[in-house]
Order: structure tokens, then C-alpha cells, then sequence
């Protein structure tokens, strides 16, 4: 162990993840805790500062909610800052995914303005080809304990396409507009499992436990 971030290394207890998204707090409980863990989120912590993300990395972002939350709590934080780069929009929505239409988490809002731009690009063109622009999503992951200052980081990432047809009701934000060719599925469409197997935050975990171990 490189005694970065001893939280998560202990045989029990407690890592609160920096989020109040339920989609992300679900996909952190089947990751952790069959490795003993009690994963808690901002829903238990009311009391815990709204961090402002204004980095202009994921990984800035992910180091600022996990040190921010975790010397407020005094307990281990795992922060994830994840987002959409779309390659027709020039990598965009990007560190500003949960806030592209304005307000920060609509999901719905948020996949119509995607859809809005893409179909905008596409005015003239007369293919039905329902893949509209490769993508990816990437997620930076930090775990940071305030007990010894030290914090691990990890990033992970998936491509596909955003596709015009949306399907599925599992997941959250762009998962039903985001095309995974090795399924020939959407994201939405993926139990949490085979998700977890092959998403950005999947990849960024099982990289974040190497380094742990
Ligand atoms: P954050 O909470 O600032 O990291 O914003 C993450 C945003 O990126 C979410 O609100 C979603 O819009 C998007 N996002 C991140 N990960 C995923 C995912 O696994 N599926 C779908 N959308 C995601």
C-alpha cells in the first residue's frame, strides 16, 4: 500500500461519497460494498458545504470535493467528477454536463439540449443514421483522508456514440442517448453490472483499488 488514502484500505467503515446524485451513490454501493464498506453520500451530511466546481479539469474538480468535504466531515471522501465530451460539439458539454441547459442535475433538460445542438449540425442532411457524434464520458475519481492529508486519484473513460433514438430507464443523466457498441445497447439499457464493467466510473474504481493495494 502507498498509505495515500488509508479509508477505503480498512477491513470496515465508512466512505462518503462527495454527491447527492443517487445515480452515482448506486453504482459506488454495488462497486464497495462487497469489499466491506459502508458507503454513505451527502444525503446523510445536510450540514456538508455545496463545493463550488470551478475547476477547469475533472481531476481539479474531483481533488476539490473530496478536500473540501472530507476536512469538513473529518472522515475518508471519494469525489467523482464526471462528464460528457462529445466530438461534434468539440468535447463539449464536458466538466459543465450537469449544468448544460442551466440548472445543475436535469437530466431531461440536459438530454434535450444535447439532442437540440446534434440535430442542429445535422440540418440538411438526409441520412436516417441514428448515430449522431462519437463520444465519451470520463470520470476522475479522489479519495482523500483528512486523517493523514493524503489523497489517491484515478481516471477512467468509455466511448460510443450519442444516438438520436434514446433507450432505456436504468442509469442516469446521458445514458439514454449514449450508444455502447460492445452491447449494441445503450447505457440505459445496461443492468448495473455489465455498466459497472465497462463504464468510465468502473474503470476509474477498479484503477483507484489497484493503486490501493
Ligand atoms: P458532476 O456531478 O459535476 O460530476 O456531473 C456529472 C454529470 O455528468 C451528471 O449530472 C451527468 O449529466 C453526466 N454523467 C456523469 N457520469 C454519467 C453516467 O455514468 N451516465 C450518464 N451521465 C453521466
Amino acid at each position: 500500500m502507498n498509505g495515500a488514502a488509508d479509508g477505503l484500505n480498512e477491513k470496515r467503515g465508512i466512505v462518503v461519497v462527495a454527491t447527492r446524485n443517487m445515480g452515482k451513490v448506486r453504482e459506488f454501493r454495488h462497486a464497495l460494498e462487497p469489499l466491506g464498506k459502508e458507503v454513505r453520500s451527502l444525503h446523510e451530511y445536510p450540514e456538508a458545504p455545496e463545493v463550488e466546481e470551478d475547476g477547469s479539469t475533472f481531476a481539479e474538480n474531483a481533488f476539490k470535493k473530496a478536500k473540501e468535504i472530507g476536512d469538513f466531515l473529518k472522515l475518508p471522501v471519494l469525489a467523482d467528477d464526471s462528464g460528457l465530451c462529445v466530438e461534434l460539439l468539440n468535447g463539449e458539454p464536458g466538466i459543465y454536463s450537469a449544468r448544460y441547459a442551466g440548472e445543475h442535475g436535469n437530466d431531461a433538460a440536459n438530454n434535450a439540449k444535447l439532442m437540440d445542438e446534434l440535430m442542429r449540425l445535422r440540418q440538411g442532411d438526409d441520412t436516417e443514421q441514428p448515430l449522431l457524434s462519437p463520444a465519451r464520458f470520463v470520470c476522475a475519481l479522489v479519495l482523500y483522508d483528512p486523517a493523514t492529508g493524503r489523497s489517491l486519484e484515478a481516471e477512467g473513460e468509455v466511448e460510443g456514440w450519442i444516438t438520436s433514438e434514446t433507450a432505456g430507464a436504468g442509469g442516469f443523466g446521458y445514458d439514454p442517448l449514449f450508444f455502447v457498441p460492445q452491447y449494441e445497447r445503450t447505457m440505459a439499457e445496461l443492468n448495473v453490472e455489465e455498466k459497472q464493467r465497462i463504464s468510465h466510473r468502473g474503470e476509474a474504481l477498479k484503477r483507484l483499488l489497484d493503486k490501493l493495494n
